[in-house]
């Protein structure tokens, strides 16, 4: 335990004196059993993907964000905020986000067969550290090969943050990708400090406009302001865009009548299990 004590020190940018700091300990120690309880965790498989489905403006499902949920023994089910920071931190988000890909590969491999899921995508976050491994790209496409997984239909969402370094090897990584069909979509939108010259250089295919900007889009000038200029920069770009946490009718009508015809949020559904997520396509198709 000492060097994560030592780092959690560090990280404090403290003096290594504060390491004797008794509320300081039970930080470290409190970190540490997560971090431990964490790598069981993944070693024994506890996580479940959950979907929440994107709509097109004309009530037709578009697809799915996976999005991970930890089945915590005890704790039940336990929200990614709670985790995924630690698992950046300490690295593990490789291996979860090694899982979470296969997870979703075998879920599209499984859709393919399935004339109601068939023509759906599938969104899948990755971290910057995940990204940045050497061998990112062969994980995906062993991936892909292995669960026969159209790639087309695979959708792959970064940041905008984690794109700022190594811009060349990014992009190249990107291009290989691409190549094989795989989608790119940027997420959190606009809650980074890309420039519009920068971004033209990314081979993105969509921008998903931050859920900030739309929670107060109907009340607040300014973030009705944002979300234009975003949709005027995809247009622009010829990206295709997609809102996030659209929880109101109210908004989505908003963001229509600025032109964005793709939504995801509550107001569609929460994250949902698989089974509740096809059950959502089904009654979405009978309507
Ligand atoms: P994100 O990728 O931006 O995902 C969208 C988050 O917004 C999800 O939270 C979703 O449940 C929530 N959301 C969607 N619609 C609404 C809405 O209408 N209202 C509100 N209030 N919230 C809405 P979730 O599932 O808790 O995930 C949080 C973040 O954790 C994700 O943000 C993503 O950054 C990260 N995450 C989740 N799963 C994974 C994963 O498999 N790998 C990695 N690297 N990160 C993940
Ligand atoms: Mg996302
Ligand atoms: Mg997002
Ligand atoms: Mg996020």
């Amino acid at each position: 335990q000492a060097d994560i004590a030592m780092y959690q020190a560090k990280k404090a940018g403290r003096n290594t004196l504060s390491f004797f700091d008794p509320e300081m300990q039970e930080t470290i120690n409190l970190r540490a059993a997560l971090e431990n309880e964490l790598r069981e965790a993944i070693a024994h498989h506890q996580f479940e993907l959950y979907y929440q489905i994107q709509m097109h403006s004309s009530g037709r499902v578009l697809g799915a964000e996976a999005l991970v949920r930890w089945l915590h023994p005890q704790r039940g089910v336990v929200q990614p905020q709670e985790f995924i920071p630690l698992a950046e931190e300490s690295g593990l988000i490789l291996s979860l986000g090694q899982w979470v890909l296969e997870a979703a590969c075998i879920e599209l491999g499984n859709w393919r067969q399935n004339p109601l899921l068939s023509a759906l995508t599938l969104s899948v976050n990755v971290s910057a550290r995940q990204f940045h491994q050497a061998n990112f790209v062969r994980q995906v496409k062993e991936c892909v090969r292995r669960y026969g997984v159209n790639p087309a239909r695979l959708k792959l969402e970064l940041t905008e943050s984690m794109l700022l370094d190594n811009t060349d090897g990014i992009i190249a990584s990107m291009k290989e990708l691409k190549a094989l069909g795989i989608q790119f979509s940027l997420d959190d939108f606009g809650t980074g400090y890309s420039s519009l010259q920068y971004l033209k250089r990314l081979p993105l295919d969509q921008l998903k406009i931050d859920q900030n900007f739309v929670r107060d889009i109907v009340k607040d000038g300014n973030d009705e302001a944002i979300v234009r200029t975003i949709i005027a920069m995809a247009q622009s770009m010829e990206l295709d865009f997609i809102a996030e946490g659209v929880e109101t009718e109210e908004q989505k009508q908003v963001l229509l009548s600025y032109g964005c015809t793709h939504y995801q949020g509550y107001l569609f559904s929460k994250p949902v299990p698989l089974k509740a997520f096809q059950q959502l396509v089904r009654e979405a198709v009978e309507k």
